[in-house]
C-alpha cells in the first residue's frame, strides 16, 4: 500500500468527525485516503461498541473469599497429611511391636507361669498372668484401633 501525506490528516478527521472540505475533496480522489477512512471508522466503530458492552467480571469479594477458602484448605491439608502420616507410622510401629513382642511375651508367660506356679498358689495364676497381658493388649489394640478410625475417618 502506497503512503499519502493526507493519511494523518484523514485519520484526525475520522477520530474527530470534522473534515475539511480540502480534505474531503482529496479523500475523493485518493484510494489510500479512501481505505484510511474506511479502516479507521469500522475500528472506531467497533472499539466503541466494546467499550459500550458492559463486561460482567465476577464480584471481587466473591474472588476474594474463594481464594481465601482455597488458602485455608490447602494450610489444612498440609497439617492433617503429616499428621495421617504420623498414624500409618504409628499403626506400622504397632504392628511391628506386637509383631516382635507377642511370641515373646507368651514365652515369657509360659515360663513364669512354670516358676509362678512353684511359688503361688494355683487359683492367683490366671489373674498374676492375665492382668499385665490384658492391659498390653488393651493397649496396643486401642492404639491399632485409633490409628485405623482416623484413617477410616480421614477417607470418608
Ligand atoms: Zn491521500
Amino acid at each position: 500500500m502506497k503512503n499519502c501525506s493526507y493519511e494523518e490528516a484523514v485519520m484526525t478527521a475520522v477520530r474527530s468527525g470534522q473534515w475539511s472540505d480540502e480534505l474531503l475533496e482529496h479523500r475523493e480522489s485518493c484510494l489510500v485516503c479512501a481505505e484510511v477512512t474506511l479502516v479507521a471508522s469500522l475500528l472506531i466503530t467497533d472499539a466503541e461498541s466494546l467499550a459500550a458492552e458492559e463486561l460482567s467480571l465476577p464480584d471481587p469479594r466473591l474472588l476474594w473469599f474463594r481464594a481465601s477458602l482455597d488458602k485455608r484448605r490447602n494450610v489444612s491439608l498440609r497439617a492433617t497429611m503429616l499428621i495421617s502420616w504420623m498414624q500409618r507410622a504409628t499403626l506400622a510401629v504397632t504392628v511391628g511391636i506386637l509383631a516382635f513382642f507377642v511370641p515373646n511375651l507368651l514365652s515369657m508367660f509360659r515360663g513364669a507361669g512354670r516358676q509362678i506356679l512353684g511359688s503361688l498358689s494355683l487359683p492367683d495364676l490366671p489373674a498374676t498372668v492375665a492382668a499385665p497381658a490384658l492391659v498390653l493388649l488393651l493397649t496396643f489394640s486401642t492404639l491399632a484401633l485409633m490409628a485405623l478410625w482416623n484413617e477410616y475417618a480421614e477417607r470418608s
